[in-house]
């Protein structure tokens, strides 16, 4: 059993500072140094889980081995730390509020009046410790969502503040992640708004071990050692977080900067092993050097916030670095897609990947981006409903099936080729009710994703309601599209090919969730190789 230290990373000033990014660089250090670690995210909102939000608000909905529907922030951790989160890695306000509730109502708490303190405050610390007593871990970073100050993240700061001093400070310590801005017109970086939120923490009776200080400028010794005169913290502790050219370049930096050693020192760890990050930095090595470039079109409905699609891209940078490509990507909105404009539109892509989603907005682009794929054989990869869209294609457009559909966008359907699980038919609530996390996938001999995987079983992370319709399998599968993928324990088509077609692989499951730095999803790998080879023609 491992007594399990903990590390906090609060913001402050603002938010997207990227605490994901710098709690998972840490990590990555610390992991390279020997120690198992592993990433939490703390979310104030009061949605039991994101996945009931729409994308626009909170960008891509990340989904766990274990099926819980999470913040994007995870895909970071996983991505960088290349170990699976899961349920207790993602806690929200609407989590602990409801187990206290529950319990409340159960009797729990019987004769007392159920308040913010203790019993909120408690859930916290329950769920913060949750990860530690697995035995597991050397080290926990808990990242809080939200900017020190919002009144949602008051229980949660509070519950940090009696962790240390339960814990001391040797077990729990605070790295305040802030802002430091250059002004222009002044010719100076202000160390203002770093004071003024430090304040603020210290209020709540916390004083931050570490500051972590984003900024566009070098932070220079003077005023590294003002704000550690101002903020209570020693020179040293006051790290520089300079914009970076990638996320991937943060852990480097922060090596460079000490953060590790100084994380390190406060929780009286001493590690002789020193980072090396070998791996990685060939990873790097690659993505900063390619040797050719191609473009691929990400056909989805919110486009306009590029974070809905998260995973999907930092799939192309660890793919395209495998491949020394340079991934580019032509955003390009479904609903304006049209029969008119397809083909100007898609033009000149390399490849084309028709993205999840929800809904009937913007369907009849997708589908027109899959034909124009088929017809002109351009590397595509579906996932989810890119996958749905290219059975819908291949069903009217090859079968003469007109008006096939998915009973999500058309109930009514002469051709319902995409149908609603037989277990989703009972299923009221929205919820955390989908088929999510990790199911088993056979996969058949002589098949592009045989070719990538080199396996024959395979398990994938899913979130969907729909599925292929099987009664439509032997028809669609004579006229050229093949079910290579299926669920051993229901039969459920979880891959369709087209063989005929250079590389066509539509996928009911979201791969794009499972690639990271060290391993690159072999189907992201294999798209863009297909990619690579049609640039050449
Ligand atoms: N809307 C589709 C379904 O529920 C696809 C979901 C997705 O793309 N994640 O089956």
């Amino acid at each position: 059993m491992k007594n399990t230290k903990y590390v906090f990373v609060t913001g402050g000033v603002t938010s997207s500072l990227g605490k994901g990014i710098i709690a998972a660089s840490l990590a990555k250090l610390l992991q390279e140094r020997g120690y198992s670690v592993t990433i939490q995210k703390l979310d104030p909102y009061i949605n039991i889980d994101p996945g009931t939000l729409n994308p626009y608000e909170h960008g891509e909905c990340y989904v766990t081995d274990d099926g819980a529907e999470t913040d994007l922030d995870l895909g970071h951790y996983e991505r960088f730390l290349n170990i699976p989160t899961s349920q207790a890695n993602n806690v929200t306000t609407g989590k602990i509020y409801q187990s206290v509730i529950n319990k409340e109502r159960k009797g729990a708490f019987l004769g007392k009046t159920v308040q913010v303190i203790p019993h909120i405050t408690d859930e916290i610390k329950h769920r913060i410790q949750l990860l530690g007593k697995t035995g597991e871990f050397d080290i926990v970073i808990t990242e809080i969502g939200g900017t020190v100050g919002d009144i949602e993240s008051l229980p949660y700061v509070e519950a940090v503040r009696q962790m240390q001093w339960e814990l001391g400070q040797e077990n729990a310590i605070v790295i305040h992640l802030t802002l430091v801005p250059y002004l222009a017109a002044a010719g100076e970086l202000k160390t203002k708004p770093t004071q003024h939120s430090v304040k603020m923490l210290m209020q709540s009776g916390i004083s931050p071990n570490i500051l972590v200080c984003r900024t566009e400028r070098h932070i220079n010794d003077t005023i590294k050692r003002k704000l550690a005169l101002f903020c209570n913290v020693q020179q040293q502790d006051v790290i520089q977080s300079i914009d970076a050219e990638t996320i991937y370049d943060v852990p480097n930096l922060m090596f460079n900067e000490g953060l590790d050693r100084v994380v390190l020192e406060k929780l009286e760890l001493c590690s002789e092993k020193q980072p090396k990050l070998i791996a990685w930095n060939q990873f790097i090595q690659k993505y900063k050097n390619p040797t050719s470039t191609i473009e691929i079109g990400l056909i989805g409905k919110y486009v306009e916030l590029h974070d809905s699609y998260k995973s999907i891209t930092e799939a192309f940078i660890h793919a395209g670095a495998t491949n020394e490509t340079k991934v580019k990507v032509r955003w390009i909105h479904s609903e304006e897609l049209t029969p008119e404009n397809a083909a100007k539109r898609l033009e000149g892509l390399n490849g084309i990947l028709v993205a999840p989603g929800f809904g009937e907005r913007g369907i009849e682009g997708k589908i027109k981006s899959v034909q124009y794929a088929r017809e002109n054989n351009i590397p595509f990869f579906g996932i989810c409903l890119g996958m749905q869209m290219a059975v819908i294609e291949y069903s009217r457009t090859i079968l003469g099936l007109k008006n096939a559909n998915s009973t999500e966008m058309n109930e009514n359907t002469p051709h319902p080729v995409i149908n609603l699980m037989e277990a989703q038919k009972s299923v009221t609530e929205k919820g955390g009710t989908m088929r999510l996390g990790a199911w088993d996938c056979e996969i058949s001999n002589n098949s592009n994703v045989f070719e990538a995987y080199t396996s024959k079983l395979i398990s994938e992370r899913h979130r969907h309601r729909y599925e292929f319709n099987n009664a439509y399998l032997k028809q669609l599968e004579a006229a050229g599209m093949k079910a290579t993928g299926i669920n051993p324990k229901t039969g459920l088509v979880e891959i369709i090919e087209i063989p005929s077609h250079p590389w066509f692989v539509g996928v009911q499951y979201h791969p794009e969730y499972k690639s990271t730095v060290l391993n690159p999803h072999p189907l992201f790998v294999n798209f863009i190789k297909a990619a690579l080879e049609q640039s050449k023609k």
